[in-house]
């Protein structure tokens, strides 16, 4: 067997909520390592931008709008992207925001919202998707933007942390149907990374705790990690690289934790 860890050259990719942040980054990473990409986002605009960025540095993407919650906006966003890309051989299912509240106070709309994006954005992608992978036995890698929170809990968050552990069942699920047609399937799982979805829970959490910033940082976010260091961008990019680019289903139905130790599921 021959490790081609860090090539995705002839492949193409689809990444949601790719214009900004942790899937802004993979996008990157992946078309420097070869794969055509196509860079999906609520945010037209940002979206745009991360594909211009990639087509200046010598690459291919398009900017896809794409709201994940939407069935016939991931359908007609995926149509694009194979119309212009090619099939596609990986997707991450990224795209999120956080909602922070008690239970007690925390609206159903907001629920009903985390659960949609995280969630059924996962589910209508990987459908979408798989319309390609399963194409002639095609095959393909589906990657989900877990959390250390699909195996930990925190204090007012569960809506998302409802979501997050529920990626790793449909993960599972795919890992078993795919399987026998050369699609294998992932939960990555970072800890906080400094991206603008956790610069504003900062504030907030601060809020809601009654402590500083400085504390909410130190004490609640990195509090369990064994060096007291943020997860880096380039961490979870290269971790997604690495299990796009494995050639076998050795590695598939994995959760993978990327956090400094927090967590050690
Ligand atoms: P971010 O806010 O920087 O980026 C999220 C992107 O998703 C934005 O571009 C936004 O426009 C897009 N988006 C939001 N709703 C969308 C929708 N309905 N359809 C399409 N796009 C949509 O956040 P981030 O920190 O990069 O988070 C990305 C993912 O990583 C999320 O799933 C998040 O839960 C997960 N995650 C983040 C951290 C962290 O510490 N930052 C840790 C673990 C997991």
């Amino acid at each position: 067997m021959q490790l081609t860890q860090t090539s995705l050259k002839g492949k193409t990719a689809l990444v949601t909520g790719a214009a900004s942040g942790i899937g802004r980054n993979i996008a990157l990473v992946f078309a420097q390592a070869g794969a055509a990409v196509a860079v999906a986002d609520l945010n037209q605009a940002g979206a745009d931008a991360v594909a211009q960025e990639i087509v200046a540095a010598g690459g291919r993407a398009i900017g896809v709008a794409m709201d994940v919650a939407d069935e016939a906006q991931v359908d007609a966003g995926f149509a694009r992207a194979v119309a212009e890309l090619g099939e596609i051989d990986v997707l991450v299912a990224n795209a999120g925001i956080q909602i922070v509240n008690p239970i007690e106070q925390f609206a159903f709309a907001d629920w009903k919202r985390m659960l949609a994006i995280h969630l059924d954005g996962a589910f209508l992608a990987t459908k979408a998707a798989l319309r390609s992978m399963y194409k002639e036995q095609r095959g393909g890698v589906v990657l989900y933007m877990g959390s250390v929170h699909s195996h930990e809990a925190s204090p007012l968050k569960s809506a998302y942390v409802a979501a997050k552990h529920g990626l790793l069942g449909l993960a599972r699920v795919l890992a078993k149907e795919g399987g026998p047609k050369g699609v294998r399937s992932h939960v990555l799982c970072p800890g906080f990374v400094r991206t603008p979805l956790v610069d504003k829970q900062i504030p907030e959490q601060a809020r809601e705790l009654g402590i500083s910033e400085q504390e909410v940082v130190r004490n609640v976010m990195l509090r369990n990690t064994v060096d007291g260091e943020f997860t880096t961008l380039d961490d979870v990019a290269q971790t997604a690289l690495f299990l796009a680019a494995f050639p076998t289903a050795a590695l598939t139905g994995q959760s993978i934790t990327i956090s400094h130790g927090w967590s050690m599921n």
